[in-house]
């Protein structure tokens, strides 16, 4: 039985790669050296995999920032702001990617999304009307004669050119991008025909879209997009992978595509086996079935004996040959290696014993195609029955289940969800109690994480730091930004988030029920790594968590200082959470333990306490059928978080990346007195959003784009304002930034925010408010 592997993590076991990026963008490495580090991240990528066993190794899914962005440049599909900068590729994709201020340029970044419901961000395709592709990019086939010439006869992976399309966005009106498709093709099919000519036995095609809500002309898409390809290509096998998902009632469609090999997650969607091997013309074609038996989006140990009865099960019907196993999905979403974790403290050896990073992952993949193979099974029995324990001894552990934590979960009540009144009511009581200006400016909460923060952290880790000393320097810090937020005239002030590593990690360190690694780094966006925290049990707040540095921070001024927590949803969404329970059951714990939280800072006297939700449409179904179930609890998760507390604080939330749009509604109904909002990458399109719907709580649609080093200019921020203006009532808008700044330097934002505050005085001045 063969097995195969869809992607690999990239970043390095030790973030190399990151590091190599950022100090190439920063003019501290050349070219060469961060293209060296690439590579060798690359070989070593290539080597464990086989030293693995795995028997398709993928190349091409290496990406120096994203692949999406990567297939951009391969196609050709390159905006028009970009075109000078075409001479060098590697500054055109880094433009693209981040955007370029310098020596009199100013070029915008393209837009990013979240990649289906991970926390993985790709740059969004921009398509317009008469969009020309030509192969550009030489990346797919490079990657490929890399890994020959050591030696690797690799399967190239490519996102498949319907799904291309569909995760890109129309820039302007009068077309859809799937009409793009016949354009498209002729670029594609170079570059499979070169990938051909150079050697390649198997192309793994991605095409997530298939487990997605398709409309008939993108049904066609598909079935003319293989068929094409097919022709021009007969000869050359092609995987199509599918992930996330089900495929649903695009079964069918999956099925009659001409290829060779189709890949389905069958962690995600165990029910669709036995569709697929039910289905007689998937059974009487000589397709080859590869089974994603191996968790690709958590760190759980694969469960043998489970997945041991699903390769049966798919042997029995199609026989061993038509069987490959692998991972569910690409195992970018996953840490590098489990091996590397030695710290007892953080994460005790019983629970370690439960866990499988990319690295075991593969070995997981390979020891089962042994074991499903009478030959070899014999040999592998002990690693079996070493898996039987290990599984077996987190069902029972007393480590994991709290029957306290259960209980209060189980007794909520509808009012525990409520605030005392509506709205309309709070708004009239907070406009008196907290006394802000119109248009009040505020930050999202973190302010840069510089280089010495971090260190401190690192010392403290070490022992070279007293907590004591630690917790003193931490507080310099807050007072000196308390001071600096009062001499820009900022009108609600935070304090900063110096003391976090990560607003889930943080938290995380704070609650029981949860364990951490050293170095379990997954990619978000570019460059950009987080290490997830790990929930194991039930979750419970010891004791307070943030009150300590708010009441210190809101002690050193007058002004008014906003309480900063995360929310259960974004909890929940950015650690990797437990297979053994529902989601929502985790979530409803940390709502729990959130809204304590809440309560305390009201005691100590916060009367402004945001609770951040970026995560809640991320942690959105792919299929809209089961939007609602999910929207339901995610909503009441965050309510319960935040009902606990009197009319006069004001609760507010923040939310980014992703497209709101369609889960408006929903968004109201967490009913946040305030909501603070990413729109500037996408030019405040989403306002209109919600201004259909009037949006009926106040709201702060970010005024800038904070991703990005560029300094915005006032003007552009007035301009956005008064496009606001037109769609949100004047007594209900707010002025900030639309993300925190822990990623920016000071000086530029030190920059971006005088220019926003004088936005915000403009405004001011010329606009009137009747209330
Ligand atoms: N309060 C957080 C911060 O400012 C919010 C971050 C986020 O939305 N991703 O860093
Ligand atoms: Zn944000």
């Amino acid at each position: 039985m063969r097995t195969q592997n869809l992607g690999y993590t990239r970043i390095g076991n030790k973030r190399e790669l990151k590091k190599a990026s950022e100090a190439f963008w920063a003019g501290k490495a050349t070219q060469t050296e961060l293209l060296e580090t690439a590579a060798q991240i690359r070989l070593k990528n290539w080597q464990i995999q086989k030293n693995a066993g795995i028997d398709l190794i993928p190349s091409n899914d290496f990406s120096l920032y994203d692949l999406v962005l990567d297939m951009s440049l391969t196609v050709g599909a390159i905006p028009e702001r970009y075109q000078a900068l075409q001479n060098n590729e590697l500054s055109l994709y880094f433009a693209m990617a981040r955007g370029v201020q310098k020596e009199g340029i100013d070029i915008s970044a393209m837009e990013m999304t979240k990649w289906f419901d991970t926390n993985y961000h790709y740059i969004v395709p921009e398509f317009i009307k008469d969009q020309q592709f030509s192969y550009f990019s030489k990346k797919a086939v490079n990657q490929f004669n890399e890994a020959k010439s050591v030696g690797i006869l690799t399967k190239p992976v490519i996102i498949g050119p319907v799904s291309y399309l569909l995760v890109g966005k129309e820039k302007e009106s009068g077309f859809n991008r799937i009409d793009l498709l016949e354009r498209l093709l002729p670029v594609y099919i170079e570059v499979l025909k070169e990938l051909f000519g150079a050697g390649a036995e198997w192309i793994q095609i991605d095409e997530p879209y298939l487990v997605m809500d398709l409309s008939v002309d993108e049904q066609i898409a598909f079935q003319k997009a293989y068929q094409s390809i097919r022709e021009v290509l007969p000869q050359q096998k092609f995987i199509i992978a599918t992930y996330f998902e089900d495929l649903g009632e695009n079964t069918n469609l999956a099925i009659s595509l001409p290829v060779d090999c189709l890949h389905i997650d069958l962690v995600r969607a165990p029910h669709q086996l036995d569709i697929i091997l039910d289905n007689s013309s998937f059974k009487n074609s000589n397709k080859i079935l590869s089974l994603g038996v191996v968790d690709g989006r958590n760190i759980w140990k694969n469960d043998f004996t489970n997945s041991l009865n699903t390769i049966l099960k798919a042997t029995k019907v199609l026989g061993s040959n038509r069987i490959w196993i692998a991972p569910s999905c690409s195992l970018l979403h996953t840490p590098c290696d489990l091996d590397l974790e030695k710290d007892e403290a953080t994460l005790p050896a019983e629970i370690k014993n439960w866990m499988a990073f990319a690295k075991q992952k593969l070995s997981e993949v390979v020891t089962l195609a042994h074991l499903s193979d009478s030959t070899t099974a014999k040999k592998y029995f002990t690693h079996l029955s070493k898996n039987q324990v290990a599984i077996g001894q987190r069902k029972v552990s007393a480590k994991i289940h709290k029957p306290q934590v259960k209980e209060r979960v189980k007794v909520l009540q509808e009012s525990d969800f409520n605030r005392d009144n509506a709205f309309e009511i709070r708004q009239e009581t907070q406009t008196k109690a907290l006394k802000l200006p119109a248009f009040p400016t505020t930050t999202i909460g973190s302010f840069p994480q510089t280089t010495e923060i971090r260190q401190l952290r690192a010392r403290l880790k070490k022992g070279e730091l007293t907590e004591e000393a630690y917790n003193q320097l931490i507080e310099i810090e807050i007072e000196k930004s308390v001071r600096w937020q009062e001499d820009l005239g900022i009108d609600v002030l935070v304090h900063g988030e110096f003391e976090r590593n990560d607003m889930v990690e943080y938290f995380g360190e704070k609650l029981s029920g949860y364990v951490f690694t050293q170095n379990g780094w997954v990619q978000s966006y570019g460059s950009r790594c987080v290490k997830p925290p790990i929930i194991y049990g039930d979750v419970e707040r010891p004791e307070a968590m943030t009150v300590r540095w708010s009441a210190l921070a809101q002690s050193k001024t007058n002004k008014l200082m906003k309480g900063m927590l995360t929310g259960p949803v974004t909890i929940l969404q950015w650690s990797f959470v437990r297979d053994d329970q529902s989601r929502s059951e985790t979530a409803f714990q940390i709502g729990l333990a959130i809204r304590d939280e809440v309560q305390d800072l009201e005691k100590a006297g916060i009367k402004l306490i945001q609770i951040d939700e970026p995560a809640i449409r991320e942690g959105l179904p792919l299929r809209k059928s089961k939007w609602n179930e999910y929207l339901q609890w995610a909503v009441n998760a965050f309510r319960l978080s935040a009902a606990g507390v009197a009319d006069e604080t004001q609760i507010h939330t923040h939310m980014c990346y992703s497209e709101f749009n369609d889960i408006i509604e929903h968004i109201a109904a967490m009913d946040a007195d305030v909501i603070t909002i990413e729109t500037s990458r996408s030019q405040m399109e989403l306002l209109s959003a919600f201004a259909d719907f009037k949006y009926p709580n106040e709201i702060g649609p970010g005024v800038y784009d904070i991703h990005s080093p560029r300094i915005p200019s006032t003007q552009e921020m007035i301009v956005l304002l008064e496009k606001a203006l037109e769609v949100i009532p004047a007594r209900n808008l707010w002025v900030n930034p639309d993300c925190g700044l822990k990623t920016r330097g000071w000086h530029e934002t030190e920059e971006a925010l005088k220019n926003m505050i004088e936005a915000a005085k403009f405004i001011r001045k010329s606009v009137q408010i009747n209330s």
